[in-house]
Order: C-alpha cells, then structure tokens, then sequence
C-alpha cells in the first residue's frame, strides 16, 4: 500500500509481551563518531562498511513505519548522529510528522561538537530539546576523556543550541577519580546556564581498549548513591515525580531550580517501565539494551517496497522483548556482559 493511502496509525499497537506500549524508539544513525570517549570506544575502532548501513531514505522508511506502528517519540543518536551525511535531511523529513501530529518528540543525543553548525536548523525542523554530552569542564580531562574532542567547540555548540532555543540536558558519565571532584562545579554550571543534568553510571557494553588508564570499567565505576551522597553535602535535593518512562530518576536542585537525573542501570532496576527500543544503523532492532537478542528489519525492508513485511518483522521482534537486563560490573569478571558498543545502539 502507498504510504499516502495508508493510516498513519494502523490499528492495534506495538504491546510487547508484558504489556508495555512501545511508544519509543531510539536510532542510532551512524556508529561513526568524531570523538573517541575512553568509556565507549577503542582509539582505533573498525566501523561498519558504509555497504552494511541503512541509507537516509530507509532510515527514514523505518523510523515511519514505527510511528505508523503507535512510537510517539523518537531518538536519534550514534556514533554521532551529527556527523552522519544527509543526517539534517532525515531530520527534516521525520520533522514532518511532529507536523502531522503523528510524532509528540523528535530529539537527539549528541556530543555537541557540531551543534556551532546545526542548532537553528535543528529548531526549524521541530526539534525542541537535545541531551549533550559532557562528563568535564576541564579542557585538558575534556581531551584525555574523549581523546580527540575540544571543550571549547563543545562549548559553543552548546551556545548556539541555547540561542537557537533548544532546551539542553547535559548527560555525563561519572567516572572513578576523573570528574569525582567536578560534581559540584557542574550542578553549579548547569543550574547558571539553564540546563538539566543527568549523570549516568558507566554501563559494561564493548571492549575498550587498555589505554590512558582505563582497562577496565571496574576501575572507572563510580555509584550514583556515592554521587547523590556527595551532592547533598552542598544541595538542596527535592524529590521530583518527573518521569520519562526510562532509566532516569530525577530531583530538583532547590538552588537553582534545575532538574538533576540519576540513570543507574547497574543498582537499580528500571526495565518494569520500559517502553523502548533501539534501531541500528544497519537495521538491527535490539528490544533491550542489555540483552543480545535482535531482529534483523533490514532483509524485509529491502524485499518488497510494500510496508507489509516490514510490519510484520517489527511485530514478531516486540513479541520477544525481553523482561529485563542482567548487567553485572564486579571484580571476578572484567569481560563487558554485552559485547556491543554504546556507540553501535546509541545511549
Ligand atoms: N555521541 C553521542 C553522545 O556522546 O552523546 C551519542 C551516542 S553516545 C553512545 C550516548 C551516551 O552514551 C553518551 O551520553 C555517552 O556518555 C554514553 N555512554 C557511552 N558509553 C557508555 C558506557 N559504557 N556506559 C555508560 N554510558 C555510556
Ligand atoms: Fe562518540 Fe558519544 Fe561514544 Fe563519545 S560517547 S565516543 S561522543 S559515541
């Protein structure tokens, strides 16, 4: 069926075995990056052959059978999303459906190196809010975190993001002995430019290499218990009912009115609630992010120019969502419980 004969919402929607609604779905565009954090890459990483990675257009093509499938939000993320060619297309076209009414949420999460470039054309294509990464303001750790990037071009992606309008959450990773001592400094940071802030705990996914002192997240590990604790002594914290339906708790920091987030995979279990899924690049369908069980929408997507296939291959794979995750970091076992990179599924 054409797409413009068909209903944008086809009947029954994505309702995976435990009844949650799969109105979420995030994609990782390209598993390129311009950065090389020390947490989620290798400094010398094999990418994917350009041959194996889905084209703008079937990017686009999945992204709208999903919306037509019932997901009201989507992610886009890496790699970095920003540095995939034709990325601003895509966006433009899934802007479209905010349109429609067909999408509440077009968003990405970005390592901001090129938000200088693309903010207001970001906001003209209906995007609203962007999660950036940033684990430092420290330009000499910025450097030794992410290996190639520059906290500076980071820094002014972010003023132009603020000056095009977009409201910005600052996700970092808090890292063992790195930014331990920047907690602080960062609520402050946040809460003067208007942003969020949400800190994650290091996730075991992929090998990374054994350099700059990081061999194992064993020893980058840092509890977000110990975070909040840390925070505390300085803070004012208000337990707020904020929910995004993820892994994210969050509080209100009284001082400066801004929302702070705490995502804890590892010590505290959030999969009741899950109503996502992430796409990869090449087509892969994971319906858990700790899990390795996938489905392959990138063989039905280019039999037939006909959605059907397609449709059918994204409700068989809901079907096979997962309860839950089993991540485990302890000492006895350094191996990562699931081999693939963040970067390949996207945060
Ligand atoms: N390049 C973009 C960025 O950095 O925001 C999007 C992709 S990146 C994989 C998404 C998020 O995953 C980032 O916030 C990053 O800090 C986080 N991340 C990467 N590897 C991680 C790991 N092993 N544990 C926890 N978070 C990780
Ligand atoms: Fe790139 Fe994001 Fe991974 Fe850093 S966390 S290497 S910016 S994909």
């Amino acid at each position: 069926m054409p797409d413009d004969v068909r209903p944008l919402h086809q009947s029954a929607p994505l309702i995976d075995p435990f009844a949650r609604a799969i109105t979420y779905l995030r994609v990782s565009v390209t598993d390129r990056c311009d950065f090389r954090c020390v947490y989620c890459m290798a400094e010398d990483m094999t990418f994917l052959p350009k041959s194996e990675v889905l084209s703008i257009e079937e990017l686009e093509r999945l992204c709208r059978a999903f919306v037509r499938l019932g997901v009201r939000k989507l992610r886009l993320t890496g790699g970095e999303p920003l540095v995939r060619r034709g990325v601003m297309t895509l966006i433009e076209r899934l802007g479209e459906l905010l349109g429609q009414g067909a999408l509440d949420e077009l968003t990405l999460t970005t390592n901001g190196s090129q938000l200088g470039k693309h903010s207001e054309a970001l906001v003209h294509a209906g995007v609203r809010r962007v999660n950036v990464s940033l684990d430092t303001l420290d330009p000499e750790k910025f450097t030794a975190i992410t290996r190639w990037g520059k906290l500076e071009k980071v820094l002014e992606g972010l003023a132009a993001a603020k000056a095009a309008g977009l409201a910005v959450k600052i996700n970092a990773v808090a890292l063992k002995g790195v930014n331990e001592d920047e907690l602080h400094r960062l609520v402050e940071w946040a809460g003067a430019e208007g942003f969020d802030l949400t800190f994650i705990e290091v996730m075991p996914l992929g090998e990374i290499g054994a350099d700059v002192g990081t061999a194992n997240r064993v020893d980058q590990f840092f509890p977000l218990s110990m975070v909040r604790a840390k925070l505390k002594e300085r803070w004012t914290l208000d337990e707020s009912d904020y929910a995004t339906g993820g892994p994210a708790r969050y509080w209100t920091v009284r001082e400066t009115g801004r929302r702070l987030g705490f995502i804890t995979p590892l010590t505290h279990n959030f999969c009741e609630s899950c109503n996502r899924v992430r796409l990869t690049c090449t087509g892969t369908l994971y319906m858990c992010l700790g899990q390795e069980d996938a489905a392959d929408l990138r063989v039905p997507l280019r039999a037939s120019d006909d959605d059907e296939l397609l449709d059918a291959a994204i409700r068989e794979a809901i079907t096979r969502k997962p309860k839950g995750h089993d991540f485990v970091i302890d000492r006895r076992r350094t191996a990562p419980s699931v081999s693939r990179h963040m970067s390949v599924t996207g945060g």
